[in-house]
């Protein structure tokens, strides 16, 4: 988007080369050219999917595994049921379907959405017409109530800062301008304390990503669930720590480069799932991967129900979406889920403490 490009080229040139993440931030949620601003991404005629767009399996079974916990803490009421980044809506409608049966769940629940881009409200809006849902643009707005909270695919969109090591400091890979291109570039070692935990499981020349709002993000959810109860299922691709240049654009369902097609691909990293973990005052689960918790949680007999009810094309689809959500070659263990929980309750079903 020339836009976008003239924005960023404008501030290059005003202030030099700038952090990935300014420039990530930019390209996703300018309020007139971001990526998220302008359009719903998802879907086959969009640039990527997600689990809960490929089967409603994935939504029902965490739905279930909420209720679980809200069950085994007590049935608090009233408590607010939210969702970070809810895309389409389709994740929260799945929950709420598959929650229907379960006494007083609806009645105390209270949805709560965090969504930054207004097309993507209004898409949620229409998937959950029939509900009643508040709307708020940052985690902090969530009320002080007992909250159950699933965040898919939405830590990986935040903006990250990516570090080279250089002795014991750090030099920050930014993006300047080369012969009028958007080029990385190495700015001079700082000491960067925020990552000497990174120094004993790195060397000379390895890249970390460092994102600055998740562990805010996390710290304040996990604030929430320890002083009024709750669970937060939080499910991305990454890993407990992460390492090298994992900033990925993705448009029309294949890789581009990052610095091409600004505000027109998709972009995002890798999940420092320890960073959630360590940020939150709560207790939290064991990394677990997705195809592991959606078996715990009782997928395959899921699918067989939905299966007797299938034939050609949609059956195929159907054993497809499993495989694809479940497989360790396909979603199943890139993917991973962190749940946060009370230090005085159990973890929500399908994680192991
Ligand atoms: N969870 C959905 C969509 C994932 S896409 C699914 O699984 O299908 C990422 C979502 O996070 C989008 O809804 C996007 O608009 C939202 N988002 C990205 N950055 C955000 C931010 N900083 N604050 C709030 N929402 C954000």
């Amino acid at each position: 988007m020339k836009e976008l490009e003239t924005i960023l080229r404008d501030r290059v040139l005003a202030q030099g080369p700038i952090p990935v993440a300014d420039f990530m931030a930019e390209c996703l949620l300018n309020p007139r050219f971001g990526y998220y601003t302008t359009r719903d991404p998802l879907g086959a005629a969009g640039d990527f999917t997600t689990a809960p767009e490929i089967s409603q399996m994935f939504g029902e079974l965490l739905g279930l595994s909420l209720a679980q916990a809200w069950l085994d803490q007590g049935a608090p009421a009233p408590f607010t049921l939210a969702e970070l980044g809810p895309g389409r809506g389709t994740l929260m409608s799945d929950i709420l379907r598959a929650t229907r049966t379960i006494p007083g769940f609806h009645d105390a629940a209270r949805i709560w959405l965090v969504e930054a881009s207004s097309t993507l409200r209004e898409a949620q809006k229409t998937t959950l017409a029939t509900h009643a849902i508040e709307w708020v643009e940052h985690a902090d707005a969530l009320p002080d109530h007992p909250i159950f909270l699933v965040a898919n695919e939405f830590f990986d969109a935040l903006p990250i800062r990516q570090f080279i090591r250089q002795g014991n400091g750090w030099a920050e890979r930014c993006i300047g301008l080369d012969n009028g291109q958007f080029a990385f570039v190495t700015a001079p070692p700082t000491p960067e304390s925020t990552l000497s935990h990174r120094l004993p499981d790195t060397r000379d020349g390895d890249l970390v990503e460092v994102s600055p709002d998740a562990p805010i993000i996390a710290r304040t959810i996990g604030e929430k669930i320890e002083a009024h109860g709750g669970a937060a299922l939080i499910i991305d691709y990454g890993d407990w720590r992460s390492l090298g240049d994992t900033l990925q654009a993705l448009h029309r369902h294949e890789t581009s480069n990052p610095l091409e097609k600004l505000g027109e691909s998709d972009l995002t990293a890798h999940v420092d799932f320890e960073v959630l973990a360590m940020a939150s005052p709560s207790a939290h689960t064991r990394l677990t991967p997705q195809g592991v918790f959606l078996e715990r949680l009782g997928i395959a007999q899921r699918a067989e129900a939905l299966a007797a009810h299938l034939d050609g094309e949609g059956l195929q689809s159907h054993i497809a979406a499993h495989r694809r959500l479940t497989h360790p070659a396909e979603m199943g263990t890139l993917f991973k889920v962190l749940g946060l929980y009370p230090k005085s309750a159990t973890p929500p079903p399908g994680l192991e403490p």
